[in-house]
């Protein structure tokens, strides 16, 4: 397997871990891709709402142009030497160009510095209707600059029907005093037509009003919102700050949030807004947000559950793996490490021990008698006693790399890396000993307990050419032992330079 594979195969978190990343990494495209998608539906409601507002803004500009020409008209007219003496129908015809009998449009009316209507484009003789008391008639009569006016909405006094506002001029006389008003009506219902023509959603909305705030028309259309003043709310505070704007805002009047877009109309002291709701804004954004962030939610949940599915498999199997290679090392009797773990423990420590040119000792231990003891207190008195031995042998070898293992039958064989000859031989004296004083009977000994002999060889510099050289020198230590007479140490020592010496001395009791 290779390292890369293995390093995954073997750590379960490390699947859950790289689960959650890739489910992170999924949410946050479908997040970023969503933010994209609800950036995309604003852009395109402004520029919706742009383009409608400027559609709006030339119609309504354009019409209150061609009026404003025709009231400039009828003022130069006025000042012609000559047409106050026309002929009525003659005189109607110079004034009046006729722009008044368009739709919408109300009549052009002259009216003298008393207030009264003296011509009217509708009728001749004017009728007679007193409008002294109108705004247009105060703003011309108390300042001769104002230029063209656009009046609040009124009802008309010469009709009664259809709310209007009036386009107005001042007359001024040769002497430079006021000489009247020339006012052409308009009728709201031109706003109304024009608004409801503009395609801009169920919670879209419209509004036109006079720079000081007065509402004159409003889509949604509802005839007790005409005339009010917005001076003061949050909206038409923005209004006035700039020629023309956008920007998210509540309106006052129903409490909707939508997206504005407003601009004054060129020339006219006007203000005109277009709004889209949020609501219609997002509500397409709205629907796919959600299919899709369920889908990706469904998705991620899957995968890290599948994950964690997995990672408990593999769990499960390496806990698994784990056991069985731990019997697989283990000596079912005795619990210590079976012969086939101390070969491969040799084999390895025989390596490292070859690199760094350090010691490496080993202990073979040997049950002194014990096919005695076995007749003497039976095959099960027997085991336990091996048992005690063995745990009283690991009790004694417990550096971190040292290796305790049953090598076959009633002998043991302990693995000390970097121990020399000294400390090997110490510890085996201090095995033997510890053995001799568990005290297990054992009358056919001539020590009358059981005891252990035990053989140590320690392969240092040249000494051996194999690691199974070192075992057989060990072996031979033990034998020597136990021909002097048993439970002892005997250690072999090389005898010779070349390191093929087969000496053996004492180096126990
Ligand atoms: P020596 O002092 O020379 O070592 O004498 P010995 O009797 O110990 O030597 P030998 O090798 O002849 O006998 C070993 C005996 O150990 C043979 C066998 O009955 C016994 N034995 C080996 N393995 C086990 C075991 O797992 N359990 C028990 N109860 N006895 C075992
Ligand atoms: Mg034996
Ligand atoms: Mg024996």
């Amino acid at each position: 397997m290779p390292e890369s594979n293995k390093m995954v195969t073997r750590r379960p978190n490390l699947i859950i871990a790289i689960s959650v990343v890739l489910a992170s990494a999924i949410l946050a495209i479908a997040v970023w891709v969503l933010a994209q998608m609800r950036d995309d539906a604003l852009r395109r409601a402004q520029d919706a709402v742009f383009n409608v507002s400027l559609l709006v803004e030339r119609d309504v500009s354009r019409n209150l142009e061609i009026y404003d020409l025709s009231i400039r008209t009828v003022i130069d007219g006025l000042k012609q030497p000559g047409v106050l003496q026309l002929d009525p129908v003659l005189r109607q015809m110079v004034l009046f160009d006729g722009s008044a009998s368009a739709k919408d449009m109300g009549s052009i009316l002259v009216i003298d510095e008393t207030g009264y209507i003296k011509f009217d484009s509708q009728f001749v003789p004017p009728r007679h209707v007193y409008l002294g008391d109108r705004d247009y008639f105060k703003v011309h009569r108390d300042s001769p600059n104002v230029g063209l006016y656009v009046s609040h909405p009124f009802m008309p006094r010469t009709t009664g029907a259809d709310a209007s506002i009036g386009l107005s001029r001042r007359i001024t006389k040769a002497d430079g005093s006021f000489g009247g008003v020339v006012v052409g009506t308009m009728r709201l219902k031109y706003f109304r037509r024009l608004f409801d023509g503009m395609n801009l959603g169920a919670g879209g909305s419209m509004a036109l009003m006079l720079n000081d705030g007065t509402m004159l028309m409003r889509r949604p259309y509802d005839p007790k919102i005409i005339g009010i003043n917005l001076t003061g709310t949050a909206n038409y505070s923005r209004f006035v700050q700039q020629p023309s704007g956008d920007f998210f805002g509540t309106a006052a009047i129903d409490g909707v949030e939508r997206w504005y877009a407003f601009r004054h109309i060129d020339m006219y002291p006007l203000i005109l807004d277009v709004a889209l709701s949020t609501r219609d804004i997002y509500v397409g954004w709205r629907r796919r947000a959600w299919i899709i962030g369920s889908l990706i939610a469904a998705l991620d949940l899957t995968l890290i559950a599948l994950a964690v599915l997995f990672a408990q498999q593999m769990r499960r199997r390496l806990a698994a793996e784990d056991e069985l290679r731990m019997l697989a090392r283990t000596d079912g009797l005795t619990g210590v490490d079976n012969r086939r773990a101390f070969e491969q423990a040799v084999e390895n420590e025989w390596r490292r021990a070859q690199r760094h040119g350090g010691p490496l000792s080993m202990l073979l231990i040997d049950v002194d008698s014990f096919k005695g003891f076995n007749d003497l207190y039976g095959h099960s008195a027997g085991d336990d006693a091996l048992i005690t031995v063995a745990h009283s042998i690991a009790g004694n070898v417990q550096r971190p790399g040292d290796t305790a293992a049953r090598y076959g039958g009633e002998e043991f064989a302990v693995l000390l890396p970097d121990t020399d000859e000294a400390g090997a031989t110490s510890i085996a004296e201090k095995i033997r000993a510890a053995v001799e004083a568990l005290a297990i009977r054992h009358v056919a000994s001539s020590h009358h307990v059981l005891t252990v002999s035990i053989g140590v060889a320690t392969m240092q510099g040249e000494a051996f050419s194999t690691s199974r050289g070192l075992v057989e020198a060990a072996d031979q230590a033990l034998y020597a032992a136990k021909d002097a007479g048993r439970n002892r140490v005997f250690s072999y020592r090389t005898g010779t330079p070349a390191g093929g010496g087969s000496v053996v001395v004492v180096a126990g009791r």
